[in-house]
C-alpha cells in the first residue's frame, strides 16, 4: 500500500488487526516519507530509526501472540520535551543538546506499554518559551501548508509532522497555548486537557503550574486514541488527579449537539488584532454548530485584558526558578575552561540559552525578587483567581465557550515580531491554562492565503471527553480536517 500515511488512528488500527499491513511496513513507511520530506520541513530533531523498527517488530510479535492493544504498533512523535531513554531530549536548547535521558516520561511510558512505536523526537520553540518554533536551536520548522510560514510554536514539531503525513498522531505540551495555536496554523485538532489530567512527569519543565500535555492529530478521534493512552493519575506527578479516566473514543458520540449552550463572549470577537478572516471562519463555524442543533449564547468574559499581563508575570516567574536547574554543573551545555565557578555558571547559562529564553529568566527573576514580589507575582496570582472565577461564572450559564484559537493565521518566517506583539497573540489561549481549563482547538477554514483557522471550545474541568465529541459531531458533518497541505499529498 502507498498510501498508509493517509490513513485515520482507526483505520491504522483496524488494518493491522486485519493483517492488510505490518507494524513494520508501516514505521518503514513512514521512516522513508521523513527521509524524504522532512528535510524541507525541518520537524523532527532525532528520528529514532532502529528504536522504531525495534519496536514495530515487537508489537507485530505482540499481535501475532494475540497480545495486542488497539494502538499495538501505530507509529507516533514526541515533543523533544519529553523525557526518552536512552533518546537525546534537547527541549529545543543548546543547552540540553547533549542530554540523553536516563528515564521515560510518564506520558513516553505509557505509550510504549500501549504499544506505540516511537518515530522521533519533534522540534519546538526553546524550552516551550514562544509561539512560532523559530527560537529552537535547531532552526525553525516550517509550515507545510506554506513553507515560508511558521507552524506556530511551541509545539510547531508536533503539528508539522501530522500535517505533512510525517506522523500519525503526536504529543504536544501547553502551557500558554502551545497544542492549540500550532494545531491551528496547521490545520489540525489539538486539545489541552484539564490540569492534572496528563502526568507532567519527565516533561522539561517551563511554568509548573501551567504546563499540560496532550495530543495533536488530524481529527477529534484520533485524538480521543492519544488521549486514551496519556491520560490517567501518576503517582510521580504530585499535581496529577486521582481521577478514573474516561474512555474518550468510546464517548466520542456521547455528547450530542442538540440543546448544548455554546457561549460567546463578547470581548473576545472586539479584540483589536482579530484578523478578519479568522473572525468570519470562526464566526462560520459557529453558525454550522447551531445547525448542528447548538444554541450560541452572547456572554461577559471581564477579565480579558488582564490575560497577557497576568500570564507573563506568572510563566516567567516559575520559568526562572525552574531553569534555575540549568547550571553547567550535573549535565547539559558546559562553558569551556571557566574561570571560577561563577564564570561557569555565567557562561555556561549565557551560552547555552538563547535570546528569549533569557529575556524570560530576567522578567521572572524581576517579579520574584524581594521588593517587588508583592506587587508582581502576588497581585499577578490574585487576578488569576478573578480569571479563574471569571470562567466559572460563565459555566454557570453555558457548557462550553466558544473563541478564536489565535487572532490570526500562521506569521511568515522571520516576520520578527518584537517580543509584545508576540505575547499578545497568545490572547485566546493563556486564560485557559492560568484558570487549569481543558480546551480544544479544531480545524474551520483557509484564509485567503489558503492557511489554515482555527475554533476554540473551552470546556469546565474534566470535559475533554466532551470537547472531543463536539468537536466530532462538527467534523462529521464537514470535512475542514480532512484536507491536506500540498506536501503531505507527495508519495514516499
Ligand atoms: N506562547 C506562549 C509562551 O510563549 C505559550 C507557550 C506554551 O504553551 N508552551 O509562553
Amino acid at each position: 500500500m502507498t498510501d498508509l500515511h493517509r490513513l485515520s488512528i482507526r483505520e491504522i488500527s483496524e488494518g493491522l488487526a486485519a493483517a492488510k499491513f505490518s507494524s513494520r511496513e508501516l514505521t518503514e513507511h513512514y521512516l522513508k516519507r521523513i527521509a524524504k520530506i522532512d528535510p524541507q520541513v525541518g520537524s523532527y530533531v532525532t528520528v529514532t530509526n532502529d528504536v522504531a523498527l525495534a519496536q514495530a517488530d515487537a508489537a507485530d510479535a505482540l499481535r501475532q501472540a494475540g497480545q495486542a492493544t488497539a494502538l499495538t504498533g501505530v507509529p507516533v512523535a514526541h515533543k523533544d520535551i519529553f523525557c526518552t531513554q536512552g533518546i537525546k531530549t534537547t527541549a529545543g536548547s543548546k543547552m540540553l543538546d547533549n542530554f540523553i535521558s536516563p528515564y521515560d516520561a510518564t506520558v513516553v511510558a505509557q505509550g510504549k506499554n500501549a504499544g506505540l512505536v516511537t518515530l522521533g523526537k519533534v522540534n519546538m520553540d526553546e524550552f516551550a518559551m514562544g509561539s512560532t518554533s523559530e527560537s529552537s536551536f535547531y532552526g525553525a520548522t516550517k509550515n507545510p501548508w506554506a513553507l515560508d510560514h511558521v507552524p506556530g510554536g511551541s509545539s510547531g514539531g508536533s503539528a508539522a509532522v501530522v500535517a505533512a503525513d510525517l506522523a500519525p498522531f503526536a504529543t504536544g505540551t501547553d502551557t500558554g497555548g502551545s497544542i492549540r495555536q500550532p494545531a491551528s496554523f496547521c490545520g489540525l485538532t489539538g486539545l489541552k486537557p484539564t490540569y492534572g489530567r496528563v502526568s507532567r512527569y519527565g516533561i522539561i519543565a517551563y511554568a509548573s503550574s501551567l504546563d499540560q500535555a496532550g495530543p495533536m492529530a488530524r481529527s477529534a478521534e484520533d485524538c480521543a486514541y492519544l488521549m486514551n493512552v496519556m491520560a490517567g493519575h501518576d503517582a510521580k506527578d504530585s499535581t496529577s488527579v486521582d481521577k478514573a479516566v474516561e474512555d474518550y473514543v468510546a464517548n466520542l458520540n456521547a455528547t450530542t449537539l442538540k440543546g448544548l449552550r455554546i457561549g460567546i463572549p463578547k470581548q473576545y470577537f472586539n479584540v483589536a488584532g482579530l484578523d478578519a478572516a479568522v473572525k468570519a471562519r470562526v464566526e462560520e463555524s459557529l453558525k454550522k454548530l447551531e445547525e448542528l442543533g447548538a444554541v450560541l449564547v452572547e456572554i461577559d468574559l471581564n477579565m480579558t485584558e488582564s490575560y497577557v499581563p497576568t500570564y507573563y508575570l506568572i510563566a516567567p516567574a516559575e520559568a526562572s526558578s525552574n531553569l534555575s536547574r540549568y547550571d553547567g554543573v550535573r549535565y547539559g551545555y558546559r562553558a569551556e575552561n571557566p574561570q571560577d565557578i561563577l564564570d561557569l555558571y555565567k557562561r555556561s547559562r549565557s551560552e547555552g540559552f538563547g535570546a528569549e529564553v533569557q529575556r524570560r529568566i530576567l522578567i521572572g527573576t524581576y517579579a520574584l525578587s524581594a521588593g517587588y514580589y508583592d506587587a508582581y507575582y502576588v497581585k499577578a496570582q490574585k487576578v488569576r483567581r478573578l480569571i479563574q472565577q471569571d470562567f466559572l461564572k460563565a459555566f454557570e450559564q453555558v457548557d462550553v465557550i466558544a473563541a478564536p484559537t489565535a487572532p490570526t493565521t500562521a506569521y511568515k518566517i522571520g516576520a520578527s515580531l518584537d517580543p509584545v506583539e508576540m505575547y499578545l497573540g497568545d490572547i485566546y489561549t493563556i486564560a485557559v491554562n492560568l484558570a487549569g481549563l481543558p480546551a480544544i482547538s479544531a480545524p474551520v477554514g483557509f484564509d485567503q492565503d489558503h492557511l489554515p483557522v482555527g475554533l476554540q471550545l473551552i470546556g469546565n474541568y474534566w470535559s475533554e471527553s466532551q470537547l472531543l465529541s463536539v468537536v466530532h459531531q462538527y467534523q462529521q458533518a464537514t470535512d475542514w480536517h480532512t484536507q491536506r497541505a500540498a506536501i503531505a499529498e507527495e508519495n514516499a
